[in-house]
């Protein structure tokens, strides 16, 4: 961990806030002071370092603070004009709202914004579509999937029978004819495709013609370019997906939840059956009313332009690390993320070890494990790193250069805390001169 500088006045966090959040952190002080200097120390963290993971962003204040709101003290079990509880009208008028804005933002008829998780999502999707113990075609997790594709420890692999396709392993992307040709052999009920961590595009189209040619359903996770499809940075899954299921905290900017979106209305009335009462009880009606919020974001034209610099900022950031000496996989990315296989930089440094050294330095990543990684998923060869957070605080492709440039020096020293602290450094000046949105 890098050194934390705690200020003795808990009622604030030492970085510009807006000023709902600065009276938080004061009401709280005064309610529960240990809560609220843990909440100031994480704000803090978050506005002095640079966020890397591909997976999560920094909401604005408007998604910030209409997650705190009067509609979390109400159960409202059902959907819009069919609840389980009184006095849900405006529950009924604010989910209607998210509901029309999804469709909107995403061109479809069916939206269902009610799952608390992008793994909820997928689980009332599954249920839906698939008998328990149907075959599933999908990603492995160690090829860029997610653990919610298949996973034997998880819902997704205990309840079906999951088989697996690969990346092709000399280009490490999607290989169609070998997926087609696993399809012809299993002939599954449902394939999978959108990814975890996965930096090219998707050919949904391709995709479909394989589900048709052996009479699957196909289901698309745009959890991770929900925003780039939303503003039509990335092809999107309609027409051609029969589900798509998306989480709403990572390219999409809202707060952390599910939506399931589909264009049958059949398939929709299945989808809301097993949301509620399937796999959930009350919704999170409070998160909702954010997601609404979210959605009118996502729809103004600003968001479309954030859209573009995400991806425009992943490629400067790729192209700053293979000058460094690293290799991205698949040769680079068309998306906000990458894969950077650290072994060509140097040959016995690990995952694992560079996410804890940048940590050092205030810059955030994960290791995650390169199409066929060698080591194991603890440790790894590699790191996936992602532009949203950055981008969202206003950074573009100078900052980029300079951030390649922070992260190799970083990591050439090998965890060496002289440098460590130089880099902290020069994050922190960054991190002022690009603040959060506040
Ligand atoms: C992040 C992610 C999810 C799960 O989202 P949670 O909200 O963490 O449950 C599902 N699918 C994919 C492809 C993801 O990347």
């Amino acid at each position: 961990m890098w050194p934390m500088t705690r200020t003795t006045d808990t009622s604030a966090a030492a970085v510009p806030m807006d000023a709902l959040s600065t009276g938080l952190l004061a009401l709280l002080n005064e309610k529960d002071a240990i809560v609220a200097r843990i909440l100031a120390d994480e704000a803090t963290r978050q506005a002095t370092t640079i966020e890397l993971i591909a997976s999560e962003n920094h909401v604005g204040p408007a998604v910030m603070h209409t997650m705190g709101n009067w509609m979390t003290n109400k159960y409202a079990e059902g959907y819009p004009g069919k609840r389980y509880y009184g006095g849900c009208r405006f529950h009924d008028e604010i989910e209607d709202l998210a509901r029309t804005r999804a469709c909107e933002l995403f061109g479809c008829r069916f939206a269902n914004v009610q799952p608390h998780s992008g793994a909820s999502a997928n689980i009332a999707a599954y249920m839906a579509m698939c008998k328990p113990g149907a075959t599933i075609l999908s990603l492995p997790i160690k090829s860029g999937g997610h653990l919610s594709h298949g996973l034997k420890v998880n819902f997704s692999g205990t309840f079906y029978k999951i088989v697996e396709y690969d990346l092709d392993p000399k280009t490490e992307t999607l290989d169609y004819d070998a997926i087609q040709s696993a399809a012809e052999a299993c002939k599954p009920a449902m394939i999978i495709c959108g990814y975890s961590a996965y930096p090219r595009v998707i050919d949904f189209a391709r995709f479909r013609k394989i589900a048709d040619s052996v009479g699957a359903y196909l289901l698309a996770d745009i959890a991770h370019i929900a925003g780039l499809v939303a503003s039509g940075v990335h092809p999107s899954p309609f027409p051609h997906a029969h589900v798509v299921t998306t989480t709403t905290h990572k390219t999409l900017r809202g707060p952390r939840g599910g939506l399931i979106l589909s264009d049958d209305e059949e398939t929709a009335k299945k989808i809301d059956r097993k949301v509620f009462p399937g796999s959930q009880g009350g919704p999170l009606m409070h998160i909702i009313a954010a997601k609404a919020v979210c959605f009118g974001e996502a729809l103004r034209p600003e968001f479309k332009e954030y859209c573009r610099r995400i991806v425009a900022n992943a490629g400067a950031l790729a192209d700053g690390l293979a000058e460094h000496g690293y290799r991205l996989c698949s040769g680079g990315t068309d998306n906000h993320l990458m894969l950077v296989d650290l072994r060509p930089r140097s040959e016995d440094l690990t995952g694992a070890d560079a996410e804890s050294w940048l940590e050092t330095a205030g810059i955030i990543v994960n290791k995650n494990g390169i199409p066929n990684d060698p080591r194991p998923p603890m440790v790894t060869s590699g790191l996936r790193l992602g532009t949203p957070a950055i981008t969202t605080r206003g950074m573009r492709e100078p900052q980029m250069h300079r951030i390649a440039g922070l992260i190799d020096r970083a990591l050439a020293a090998g965890g060496a805390e002289k440098v460590a602290c130089e880099v902290r450094r020069e994050v922190r000046a960054l991190c002022t001169e690009f603040p959060l949105p506040h």
